[in-house]
């Protein structure tokens, strides 16, 4: 074999090499490894150099490496036009005897950094090896791209699931609580987020509902401080806020510094917010936040619909003129307290002789009089107590773990309060009627009861109360 047969076929070798290299690092989906892969390929191609690799973009393994971020320094110049050019540099040093190359790492749609080798007591960087590097570098660059191209498009894949679960989950039957709470663990899985806050606006924005779904933290008092700092700075700044070292005015220490909250809007007006925290700095990346933003929009429909739905149910429960719940309510809250109370008394009000207000002042007052008996009765019972409209201009009271005795003690102080309190002036008459546990008074007997009295009281004088006659036996 001569001298030119056995070159070439070194340089056969060499170029077989590298084609075997390129084929590694293409390989290799994740950064971390094709890193990993090239600093063994240099350890064993080119041990007698000294080498670095200088990156456009963030990496994590800086520390094994000897990776630099890529600096538009003095230091650094000729990288820097390695990078900018996307051309080979050179360099010399005559003090260190060193000869150095710059080969940019070029992909199809951009350059990713530079990679530096340094030749040892050398003049002029070795011409036999200038090709080789600067065709390893291009493989280079080409492998980053890839991998980066695949890992953008693992992650917006990813991003699509999460929106695709969470739309599911949106318009599935579920009830809310079920549906936040499952949207807040997919946020706190996917974003690795430590806190997720779901917060619902009163009309007059004064008061914030946390909703379900939200963890825990929000509920303790430093939390609170969050929320309200929150729900400030939106209502303010009217759009989305993201922090990703966040330095607080607030008096409590420093906990979270990431933080990103967004707001949900119905129409023009501002309805809730979403809060979504890490104690590191720099956490959530700006595309984490752009999700998160599409993600809240998503369920802002939901949130509107489950509010509507709350309203609604408000309204079969509430008599529109009244404001007192409906008999419909009435009659579920008794039955569940006969289910799980001792006693109660059960207080049936009907008002005297209203045909004849209705007569005299026309309809209209006689619902204006309606309205004055049921603040009356409003103002005169716990919040336990359940006011109701029974029909007509009849009303009714349940009063949960209440004697009989005490019962029609309420009744009397009522009728004397409607009697002061109405105008044109009305008075009512009230049957009042009484459970025990004991006696397995059942529900229908409560009311038959209370009618009875009810009648009583009208045809003895009316303006006064009657309670049950003395059948406090089972029927
Ligand atoms: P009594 O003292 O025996 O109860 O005499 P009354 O005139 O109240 O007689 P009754 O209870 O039988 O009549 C109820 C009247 O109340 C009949 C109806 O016109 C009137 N009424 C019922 N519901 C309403 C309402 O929502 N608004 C108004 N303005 N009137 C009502
Ligand atoms: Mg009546
Ligand atoms: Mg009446």
């Amino acid at each position: 074999m001569n001298y030119l047969e056995r070159d070439l076929r070194a340089q056969a070798e060499k170029y077989k090499n590298l084609f075997l290299i390129s084929e590694k690092l293409h390989s290799c989906m994740d950064m971390e490894t094709l890193l990993e892969e090239l600093f063994v390929i240099l350890h064993e191609n080119y041990s007698d150099y000294s080498y670095c690799l200088f990156l456009s973009f963030d990496t994590h393994s800086r520390e094994n490496y000897p990776i630099k971020e890529l600096e538009y320094d003095s230091e650094n110049v000729a990288a820097a036009k390695a990078y900018a050019l996307g051309e080979v540099q050179f360099e010399q040093s005559i003090t260190d005897r060193n000869a150095i190359i710059y080969a940019p790492l070029k992909g199809i749609q951009g350059v990713y950094g530079v990679l530096q080798m340094i030749a040892r007591d050398s003049v002029d960087f070795p011409e036999s090896e200038i090709e080789f590097i600067t065709l390893l570098a291009g493989s280079v660059g080409h492998a980053i791209e890839n991998a980066k191209l695949y890992q953008q498009s693992e992650q917006l894949v990813c991003n699509l699931k999460l929106l695709n679960e969470a739309t599911k989950q949106f318009n599935s039957n579920l009830k809310l609580e079920e549906a936040m709470s499952n949207i807040s663990q997919q946020i706190q899985s996917a974003f690795q987020a430590e806190e997720v806050g779901f917060f619902v606006l009163t009309d007059d924005q004064l008061k914030v509902k946390l909703l379900p779904g939200s963890t825990p933290y929000f509920y303790s008092k430093l939390g609170q401080v969050y929320i309200q700092y929150f729900k400030e700075k939106i209502l303010q700044e009217k759009d989305s806020l993201y922090f990703a070292d966040f330095r607080s005015e607030m008096e409590v220490g420093e906990e979270f510094h990431s933080i990103m909250a967004v707001p949900v809007y119905q129409g023009q007006s501002l309805k809730g917010f979403s809060i979504v925290m890490h104690h590191k700095p720099y956490f959530f990346t700006f595309d984490t936040y752009k999700l998160l933003q599409t993600l809240i929009q998503h369920s802002s429909l939901a949130l509107m619909n489950h509010k509507l739905r709350e309203e609604l149910n408000k309204l079969v429960i509430t008599d529109y003129l009244t404001k007192l719940h409906s008999r419909k309510y009435l009659d579920e809250k008794i039955l569940h307290s006969m289910k799980k109370d001792k006693q109660g008394t059960f207080i049936l009000i009907d008002i005297d002789n209203f045909k004849k207000i209705n007569d005299t002042y026309g309809h209209q007052v006689g619902d204006e009089i309606l309205v004055q008996v049921a603040n009356v009765i409003k103002a005169n019972i716990r919040e336990k107590d359940i006011g109701a409209r029974w029909g007509g201009e009849e009303l009714a009271i349940y009063l949960p773990m209440v004697s009989l005795d005490n019962g029609t003690a309420i009744a009397k102080r009522l009728i004397k309060k409607v009697e002061e309190n109405s105008n044109p002036r009305v008075t009512v008459s009230c049957g009042v009627s009484y459970w025990y546990k004991d006696l397995a008074h059942s529900y229908q007997s409560l009311f038959k009861r209370a009618d009875e009295a009810l009648y009583v009281a009208k045809t003895t004088g009316k303006n006064r109360v009657v309670a049950q006659t003395d059948h406090h036996e089972a029927s």
